[in-house]
């Protein structure tokens, strides 16, 4: 187990534009033992996606997992467990659609995130091959907070009303139905 520390808002490396890996760096040892890290980590955290920055490493890596387990996220379903290098997203319905999302990096805080509710994403899977995936609904919310992070945005950065920022501790949930995302 090497869950690292979550660097928190304020610190400039969350603001920086991540750089792109090659080939033969997804592939190397090295960056097997910072999938394992990241992975570590989230489960530390408890949370459903993590970008390498939020670990201190500036380069185009996140991984995500929807978890039926989540204690956080108590109605969500199981997905698929990504690791995303050097994505690029293509927006494919243009809907907006919002939730209440939080971040490990902003902890104790939610706010209400409008984005589009279709993508596509195209990005090299752990053993450097092209995938495409379309996805939607809250996954597409998740990838979009997540990929978000390797180009130095923060979920806050796209708030259209801050003054739905709020703690989780003051938030009255039962008047809240849509879901969360972190
Ligand atoms: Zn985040």
């Amino acid at each position: 187990m090497s869950a690292k520390e979550i660097l928190k808002m304020g610190n400039p490396l969350l603001r920086e534009v991540a750089e792109d890996f090659s080939i033969e760096e997804i592939k190397s040892s090295e960056t097997k033992e910072l999938i394992k890290d990241m992975w570590d980590s989230l489960e530390a955290a408890g949370g459903i996606g993590l970008a390498a920055p939020q670990i201190g490493i500036s380069k185009q890596l996140a991984v995500i997992r929807l978890s039926e387990e989540s204690e956080r996220y108590p109605d969500m379903e199981d997905s698929e467990a990504f690791v995303i290098f050097n994505p690029k997203i293509t927006v494919m319905d243009e809907t907006e659609q919002g939730f209440w999302e939080g971040c490990l990096s902003v902890p104790g805080l939610r706010g209400f995130v409008e984005r589009p509710r279709g993508i596509r994403v195209d990005f090299l899977d752990e053993n450097a091959e092209p995938k495409s995936i379309e996805i939607e609904d809250f996954l597409a919310t998740v990838f979009q907070h997540e990929l978000d992070h390797l180009i130095g945005k923060l979920y806050i950065d796209r708030m259209k009303d801050i003054g739905t920022l709020m703690f989780e501790d003051q938030m009255i949930f039962e008047e809240i139905e849509e879901e969360f995302v972190d």
